[in-house]
């Protein structure tokens, strides 16, 4: 592996976007990178990267760049020097109730950043409402698999076991356009005689390549499971990977799910179920992956539990290129849900209830354990709770690497209550929407500006390295969050000499805790990756993770019984669904300011259906929801099911507007995205857009 310090012609590094976490080096010009190099060792891709990657240098020092802090006077924000900045700081967080304040996370901050910041809420500000946007990601498959299980680590085997599955179901996971490189295994998959169903609603390059597709409603992919779990009981292949509590309700309750109900509530035929059943029967190794799909959705824990019992019932789970495992989404989605930016969480994965976790991080922090907060609100919870009057409303917000202005639901009223704070204080590098809206600016740093560790979608720590400083005025964001402490007057324990001290305190801070990274350390991944956990400095990383004795009281797995139904529906409705692009990223602060990402949004609907609405390509058509509506240019997709509407949610003022801010899931407080009931209006001026959707059709 290359030296990685500055001034050095190359510095290895990963993308700042997705959650394959390519490994790059970047090459330096005269102290600035110049170009991106896919690297081969590079665990997952392989020497690959996708276009994302290879632009993400356009950001760097775009025009746009936040450079200085910015402090909002007389209605404008005004650039300013850091100690004016800090002292605004010192005093408006010093006027407000540590209840009434709140920190709002990434999943895109390295994993030292994500203790931080959790530090940060719990000892510096000494709130309990810390919470962050991978709220909205992952939430629901890591409910599920802690519950069931009692580990969360995305994948639990290393990529390169894919293509030894003789069956994989991408369960609403459109992988070649937002994780590409995993493409090479699924294609491997297919070489090998293995079959690959797509099961989305929407017809994508993942499904042509697949070869299968089905495509169910929106909202009704844990019924599909129910139906095939129903099958594997009837044909007699229940084989359960272990002895599990729970297994024969779970089995019971799947006699009410036989293949003509399910058939008729999931819109497919009798036949297609069937078929599916018998694939899945006669594999030896079947894989199920899910993406956001059945995950981002107000039943979303239950609905990856269907798939899970399924996994679990049938012997597949934990069976090397078998079994179950969610595709995360975010650069650090997995390392940003296990160290403390959670509103229930302590570094490591450990909970916040759980009085020996407590104790555990309390002596490291230095606090009495009693000073260490309860779990406050979760994500959607808190932004609800923004310029709120009364118990549990909040005043003040810090928000750190992220854009809720954009990605959170129901955008409209979340933009009012951002509105309506006392103090919003965001740190970022390109000015979000939500930065837009805040009281002070502060200006941080970009991913080759920094040092740190990120987790990749299957356990994988990597080092994240610096290639260049921030520019101007804007500094690493750990020191901010460590300038921010000293301004409140509460220093001890954010100074840190530099780097490294934290991040060994990190690693340290995770010793004993099911997330366990305390083997690592900077020199032991310079010599390889590795996955968690790693227990000592001299031993083994653990490939495989899914495997009993499980970390739950007893060893032993439980299995629940999924609560799903049909997805509501209203008169002339559809079903609106919203979810990404190839080229964009998140809420697209950075993606959608990239010369070599240009996209436009669109609404992507049926050729049929927009026939029926007296629209044509280009047309531009109101979409109208119960929370708020939203305006953009058709584009014709016959790969996309009659009953449904596609937009995505990169763009402000458009997909979130739509999608409900209050219904959540009773587990992981995921708020609906994928299914909303929809109408459509016809606006009155047409667009020149392309008949094609950006997304390809396949018929
Ligand atoms: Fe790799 Fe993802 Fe970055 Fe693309 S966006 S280069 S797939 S890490």
């Amino acid at each position: 592996m290359s030296q990685a310090t500055l001034h050095t012609p190359t510095v290895r590094t990963t993308c700042p976007y997705c959650a394959v976490q390519c490994t790059f080096d970047l090459h330096l010009d005269r102290g600035l990178p110049v170009k991106v190099t896919p690297t081969k060792d590079c665990p997952v891709a392989h020497g690959t990267v996708c276009r994302k990657g290879l632009a993400a240098l356009n950001d760097l020092r775009h025009p746009d760049r936040l450079t200085t802090p910015l402090l909002r006077k007389n209605g404008d924000l005004t650039p300013v020097g850091w100690d004016e900045a800090l002292a605004y700081v010192r005093d408006a967080l010093g006027s407000v109730p540590p209840e009434r304040t709140g920190v709002f996370g990434s999943g895109s901050l390295t994993n030292e950043k994500t203790y931080l910041l959790g530090k940060f809420a719990r000892v510096a500000l000494r709130t309990p409402h810390i919470d962050y946007n991978g709220r909205y990601c992952m939430a629901s498959a890591s409910a599920a698999l802690n519950r069931t299980v009692g580990y969360d680590r995305g994948l639990g085997f290393p990529a390169d076991d894919l293509v030894r599955s003789d069956l994989v179901l991408l369960v609403g996971a459109n992988v070649a356009e937002t994780l590409p490189p995993l493409m090479q295994y699924l294609k491997g998959v297919k070489d090998r005689g293995g079959t690959i169903y797509a099961i989305d609603p929407r017809a994508t390059t993942t499904s042509r390549v697949a070869g299968r597709h089905l495509a169910p409603k929106p909202g009704t992919d844990g019924l599909l499971a129910l139906g095939l779990l129903h099958l594997m009981k009837q044909w007699g292949r229940i084989r359960p990977t272990a002895p599990a509590h729970g297994m024969a309700q779970v089995l019971a309750h799947a006699d009410d799910y036989p293949p003509a109900r399910v058939a008729h509530d999931c819109g497919l035929s009798e036949a297609d179920v069937f078929a599916l059943g018998r694939a899945y029967a006669e594999a030896r190794t079947s894989l199920i992956l899910t993406g956001r799909g059945p995950e981002q959705h107000i039943q979303g824990t239950d609905t990856v539990q269907a798939w899970l019992n399924l996994a679990f019932l049938t012997g597949h789970f934990g069976k090397v290129g078998g079994g179950y495992g969610p595709l995360t989404g975010q650069g650090n989605g997995q390392g940003g849900r296990e160290h403390g930016q959670k509103n229930d969480q302590l570094p490591g994965a450990r909970s916040l209830r759980d009085p020996r976790h407590r104790a555990e991080i309390a002596a490291l922090w230095d606090v009495p354990e009693r000073d260490l907060p309860q779990p406050g609100h979760s994500a959607q919870e808190l932004l609800n709770a923004c310029g709120q009057p009364g118990a549990g409303g909040l005043d003040a917000l810090i928000v750190l690497g992220s854009n809720p202005a954009v990605s959170a639901a129901g955008t409209g009223q979340v933009t009012q209550n951002l509105k309506a704070l006392k103090h919003l204080i965001v740190i970022d590098f390109l000015p979000s929407e939500t930065a837009g809206l805040a009281t002070l600016v502060l200006p941080g740093s970009m991913w080759c500006e920094e040092e740190g560790t990120t987790t990749n979608l299957e356990g994988r720590v990597q080092r994240r390295r610096r290639a260049v400083t921030p520019p101007g005025a804007a500094r690493e964001d750990w020191r901010i969050l460590c300038d921010l402490a000293a301004a409140l007057g509460r220093p001890h324990g954010f100074t840190y000499p530099d780097f490294r001290a934290l991040q060994d305190e990190f690693f340290r801070a995770t010793r004993g805790a099911r997330a366990d990274y305390s083997g690592l350390s900077a020199e032991r991944l310079d010599r390889a990756t590795a996955q968690w956990p790693v227990r000592s400095a001299a031993g083994p990383d653990t490939p495989h993770v899914y495997a009993p004795p499980f970390p739950t009281p007893d060893g032993l797995a439980t299995l629940h019984v999924p609560q799903l139904r049909a997805p509501a529906s209203a008169p002339r409705a559809l079903h609106l669904t919203t979810g990404r692009l190839a080229g964009q990223y998140q809420s697209g602060t950075q993606t959608r300011r990239n010369p070599a990402l240009k996209a436009e949004q669109t609404v992507q609907i049926h050729p049929d259906t927009a026939r029926e609405h007296g629209l044509g390509a280009g047309d531009l058509v109101t979409l109208r929801t119960a929370h708020g509506q939203a305006t953009a240019p058709v584009a014709l997709s016959p790969g996309l099911r009659r009953d449904t509407v596609f937009i995505s949610f990169h763009w402000p003022e458009s997909a979130n507007l739509l999608t409900d801010p209050d219904a959540l899931d009773p587990h992981s407080r995921m708020p609906g995205f994928k299914v909303t009931p929809v109408t459509l209006h016809p606006a009155r001026l047409t667009l020149p857009v392309p008949t094609a959707p950006l997304l390809s059709p396949v018929s």
